[in-house]
C-alpha cells in the first residue's frame, strides 16, 4: 500500500511568536521554521507501517514556498521515499490545501493519506476532514493507535469520554493525535541519503486548482498581557480574597 503523508512548514513550536507591526499576521522572517509536530507523527507512523511490511512506498507532500522543500527533506531523512512540493507564494487556506491534495491523490492512488490533526500555525483542524469529504473517503481523525488490516484500518481515537475504537474502510484519510507515537530523529547517514531522494516540484496551476483565499484575516493582535499575580500569606488570606475580592466562592 502506498501512503501519502502531508508535512507543513510552520514556525517552530519553541519560538515566541511576534505579531507584525501592521497587524496583518505574524512575523515569519528570520524565524526558525520546522515541520508541524503532528506531521512528524504522521511521518513516523507511515515509516512504522513500512517497517512492518504494510506500506510499500511513502510519499511526503508539502505545499507552500520553495523553502517547504526543506520540510520534505526532513521527512525523507526520517524515512519517506520521495516528495512532492506544490510550490506557491500564495496564502494557502485549508480548503485550497485539501483541493490540491485531492488532485495529488487522484494521480498517486494511495491506500491511505495520513495528515496531522492540526497545523500549529493556523490551528484550523480542517484539512483532513475537507480532503475526506472532497474524495468521498472515510476519515479516522485524532488517531492514537492505527492498525491497518485487510481492506480496513482499526484506530483508537481519543475523545472526551475516553478511548473510542473504530474501523474505517480503506482508502481513508487518517489524522494523527499526539499520543500515536514518538517521532524518530533523522540519523546523519539518513540525512545524507535523503539528499538523493527525488522531490517533484509542481504548481497549483499544474493541478488545475484555484487556491485563492476564501477567508479574509481582518487583524492579528497580541493576546492581552497577564496581570502580575500576588502571593498571599496563608490559606485564610486566600479564602478571604476569593470570597470578598474575586467573589467566586
Ligand atoms: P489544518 O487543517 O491547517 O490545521 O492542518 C491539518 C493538517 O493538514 C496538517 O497537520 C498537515 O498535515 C496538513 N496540511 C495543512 N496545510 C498544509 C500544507 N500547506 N502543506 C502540507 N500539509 C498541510
Amino acid at each position: 500500500m502506498k501512503i501519502l503523508i502531508t508535512v507543513k512548514r510552520v514556525i517552530d513550536f519553541n519560538v515566541k511568536i511576534r505579531v507584525k507591526s501592521d497587524n496583518s499576521g505574524v512575523e515569519t522572517a528570520n524565524v526558525k521554521m520546522s515541520m508541524n509536530p503532528f506531521d512528524e507523527i504522521a511521518v513516523e507512523e507511515a515509516i512504522r507501517l513500512k517497517e512492518a511490511g504494510i506500506a510499500t512506498e511513502l510519499v511526503a507532500v508539502s505545499m507552500g514556498t520553495a523553502q517547504s522543500s526543506e520540510t520534505i527533506r526532513t521527512a525523507l531523512a526520517m524515512g519517506a521515499d520521495r516528495g512532492i512540493l506544490v510550490e506557491t507564494d500564495a496564502e494557502l487556506q485549508p480548503l485550497a490545501v485539501a483541493k490540491l491534495l485531492k488532485a495529488i491523490v487522484e494521480k498517486e492512488n494511495p491506500g491511505m493519506v495520513i495528515v496531522g490533526k492540526q497545523a500549529i500555525d493556523d490551528d484550523a483542524n480542517q484539512t483532513g476532514q475537507m480532503l475526506a469529504a472532497l474524495l468521498g473517503w472515510p476519515q479516522g481523525t485524532f488517531a492514537s493507535k492505527l492498525e491497518p488490516g485487510d481492506g480496513k484500518a482499526t484506530l483508537v481515537r481519543e475523545v472526551d469520554d475516553g478511548l473510542q475504537t473504530i474501523t474505517v474502510n480503506l482508502p481513508a484519510v487518517i489524522s494523527t493525535d499526539l499520543r500515536l507515537n514518538e517521532p524518530r530523529y533523522a540519523s546523519l547517514p539518513n540525512i545524507m541519503k535523503a539528499k538523493k531522494k527525488p522531490i517533484d516540484v509542481i504548481s497549483p496551476d499544474d493541478l488545475g486548482v484555484d487556491v485563492s483565499p476564501r477567508i479574509e484575516t481582518i487583524k492579528v493582535v497580541e493576546p492581552p498581557k497577564r496581570e502580575a499575580g500576588e502571593i498571599v500569606a496563608d490559606a485564610a488570606a486566600l479564602v478571604d480574597k476569593l470570597r470578598n475580592e474575586a467573589k467566586v466562592i
